[in-house]
């Protein structure tokens, strides 16, 4: 029976960078056990024909010093710092992102409906909610935006992307993600092509060479001899004799645990879990992002990095362009382009009856042109996509994180968390995961 201090589920960012971050600060052994051939999660890249891709865009924003500090030492010489190129494809006109501060361009008639409808919003005084009512995304939209810009925009793009009605969704999580411009900017956007840049990820880094991959190679290099162990799917968990069986390894004995498995996978993983711990997993819900990575002859889109598709007859919500944030990421003339699907994750899909349905809709819109040739078609399926800040979420997390706690598991990371969350971020709580650890 393999022994260890710390086991940790997951060799994505959180999971190496927990171990990465024991080894510098304690004297715990660690060992991540990970079941794909490859580490990085849903920061990995593959390779195909000269073309790099990731599973969708994947650009790094650097705000904690430390994160910061340390990101740039992996990545050492490897680093371009872009100023984001993104827009929005609605009405036949490309516009700036973020909408509600850019209609210039649209249809009179869309421009008009989105200023009164905004101008309304800034005239009335915005009813105080009652303390113990929560308001919905919806409402929170409405009452920011307006109606004009919720139609055009916030809503049909908010409902391809998260697959439920906004109603049902918590305002938790869009702080960062939906830049609130000033009046003076909504109306200046209106009327001229505003250059200014809104919003968390204005400007970005990422590698030159290698895709996004290069980050958690980079992390693990850093990781001792056999540390990490690849193709080691986590079978079951006894939390009670402390006790994992694991694919290719057999059973693994830890004294503490660290998850970054989606919350949900792990819950059900656990053997002898009481039915209410059971019960609150099967409140947490995730979106599924599908990504069709395209790899194609010609230089499409130059100067673009990304486009939102907030319009029905749309089938993605957005399609980006890798070849952009590194030429490295296509051959000389080619681009690899991503187009990023959503779906509820219980909903079953036809990749095949998406694909054609993506590669109409990105002739229709002209991304495609009769000249170029698609040389290589590669999906991608991130099964927990997105995790949906509905009403029932925080409920649940109330009484999955004190299970846990009491069972001495971190549950960390973007999926292990349950949260909204970034490359950096994941790296931030495997620190921090560890420097709990290391006092215990
Ligand atoms: C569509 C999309 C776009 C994104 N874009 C950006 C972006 O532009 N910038 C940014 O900073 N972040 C972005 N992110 C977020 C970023 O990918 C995550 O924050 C980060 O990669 C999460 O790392 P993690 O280690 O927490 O989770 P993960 O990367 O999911 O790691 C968990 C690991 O657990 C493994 N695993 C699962 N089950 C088992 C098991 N039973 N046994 C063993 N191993 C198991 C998985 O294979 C995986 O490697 C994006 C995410 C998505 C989905």
């Amino acid at each position: 029976m393999i022994k260890t201090d710390v086991l940790i589920l997951g060799g994505g960012l959180a999971g190496l960078s927990t171990a990465y971050h024991l080894n510098k600060n304690s004297g715990l052994s660690a060992l991540i056990v990970e079941k794909e051939k490859y580490p990085g999660g849903a920061a990995s890249s593959i390779f195909r024909k000269g073309f790099t891709f990731d599973f969708t865009g994947h650009l790094l924003h650097l705000h904690d010093p430390y994160g910061k500090k340390l990101i740039q030492d992996l990545l050492k010489g490897n680093l371009r710092e872009i100023k984001r190129s993104s827009w929005i494809y609605s009405h036949e006109v490309l516009t700036r992102y973020p909408f509600q501060a850019n209609t210039y361009g649209l249809p009179d008639s869309v421009i008009d409906e989105c200023l009164l409808g905004f101008l309304k919003t800034v005239h009335r005084p915005t009813k105080t909610a009652r303390k113990t009512t929560q308001v919905s995304f919806k409402d929170w939209a409405l009452r920011t935006f307006g109606d004009g810009i919720c139609k055009h925009f916030l809503f049909p793009y908010n409902e391809k992307l998260w697959q439920r009605k906004l109603s049902t969704m918590t305002t938790e999580w869009q702080g960062r993600f939906v830049p609130a411009p000033k009046v003076s900017e909504v109306l200046y956007g209106a009327l001229m092509d505003q250059t200014k840049a809104f919003g968390y990820n204005a400007s970005f880094v990422y590698p030159r060479q290698g895709g996004i991959q290069s980050l958690p190679n980079a992390l693990s290099q850093r990781l001792k001899k056999n540390q990490l162990l690849l193709s080691s799917e986590a079978i079951w968990i006894n939390l009670k004799t402390k006790e994992a069986l694991v694919k290719n390894l057999g059973i693994v004995s830890f004294k503490r645990l660290v998850n970054t498995v989606p919350l949900t996978d792990f819950i059900s993983l656990c053997k002898e879990t009481p039915a209410r711990v059971l019960s609150a997993a099967e409140n947490l819900s995730s979106n599924s992002v599908y990504c069709l990575n395209l790899g194609v002859s010609g230089n499409l889109m130059p100067g673009k990095h990304w486009i939102y598709f907030p319009e029905k007859k749309y089938p993605f919500y957005r399609v980006g362009f890798y070849n952009q944030f590194a030429s490295s990421n296509a051959p000389a003339g080619s681009s690899s382009l991503y187009v990023e699907f959503s779906r509820d994750s219980k909903t079953k899909v036809r990749l095949s009856h998406m694909e054609s349905l993506a590669l109409k809709a990105l002739r229709d819109c002209k991304i495609l042109r009769s000249d170029n040739r698609v040389i290589i078609k590669e999906w991608l399926p991130i099964k927990c996509g997105y995790v949906v800040y509905d009403f029932k979420r925080t409920k649940a997390l109330n009484t999955l994180f004190p299970f846990l706690a009491k069972n001495e598991v971190e549950s960390i990371g973007r999926y292990g968390a349950w949260k909204y969350s970034f490359m950096e971020e994941a790296i931030m709580d495997g620190k921090k995961c560890a420097e709990k650890l290391a006092l215990c």
